[in-house]
């Protein structure tokens, strides 16, 4: 039998997604541990003794922030080596393959998607049994810190892992965009927890901050619970009625 037989390169191609799965944990966790490292140490400088007396807590987060990186990384990593090297995805490195201007309608597509799959599935977790059974243990760290950004239950950890490699099998995006839209998910997921705003007042509390969320606005959903469920934008909160406005973290 030839050795690039079908069975021989199923198992090759199996092999090197899981392989492209065990790498994309390494490279999540290892970023969670740098960004959220480098945001609590800013926190010991401009807010000393924020977190005082909560180091059980947050080693508790790094836990599940660990696990949560396996979790995001098998999904993560199958779809970066469907597009590498099968090129099932939607994601392309050409800038003229769409028009300029999808580069950043692109991005807010994305950000919007999220958000929207974030908010109902988080207004879901909080129903009593999928809050006991998959939110409680994000709701465990009060107040959150730096390291709570990826503080999740493995149940919870995959109803935000599948987003983004559903979406680039959808929708096109360029690598870049893709990069930003990363980025932001991970400075957003720990400033919004750190425990005070980095944001300027002026524009948290302009029109265009009513429409943001930031730790003002997240921070009222870990000492409320029933409101301000939305991860990027106030939409869907406005929409139904479920915000309650700033905190003062
Ligand atoms: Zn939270
Ligand atoms: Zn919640």
């Amino acid at each position: 039998m030839p050795a690039s037989s079908g069975p021989d390169l199923w198992v090759a191609g199996l092999f090197a997604a899981a392989l492209s799965a065990v790498m994309m944990t390494a490279i999540v966790g290892v970023r969670y541990l740098i960004t959220s490292g480098l945001f609590a140490w800013i926190t010991g400088r401009v807010r000393p003794g924020l977190y005082k007396g909560l180091g059980g807590q947050i080693r508790r987060e790094i836990g599940w922030s660990l696990l949560s990186a396996a979790i995001y990384g098998l999904p993560a990593g199958i779809a970066a080596w469907g597009w590498q090297a099968r090129g099932w995805t939607r994601i392309y490195t050409d800038p003229a393959a769409w028009p300029l201007w999808w580069m950043p309608l692109s991005l807010l597509v994305y950000l919007a998607l999220h958000d929207t799959w974030f908010y109902w599935t988080h207004r879901w977790m909080h129903r009593p049994r999928p809050f006991r059974i998959a939110h409680a243990v994000h709701h465990a760290s009060r107040p959150p810190t730096a390291w709570a950004a990826m503080s999740f239950h493995p149940v919870e950890a995959l109803t935000g892992a599948v987003v983004i490699p559903v979406l680039v099998f959808l929708v096109p995006i360029h690598a870049a965009m893709l990069g930003l839209v990363l980025t932001i998910m991970t400075v957003m997921g720990i400033t919004n927890h750190m425990g005070w705003e980095i944001f300027p007042r002026r524009l948290v509390h302009s029109r265009i901050g009513h429409w943001l969320i930031t730790a003002s606005h997240h921070h009222r959903h870990h000492e409320n619970y029933r409101c301000n469920y939305g991860l990027y934008f106030r939409f869907w909160d406005h929409l139904c009625g479920t915000d309650r406005g700033l905190s003062a973290p």
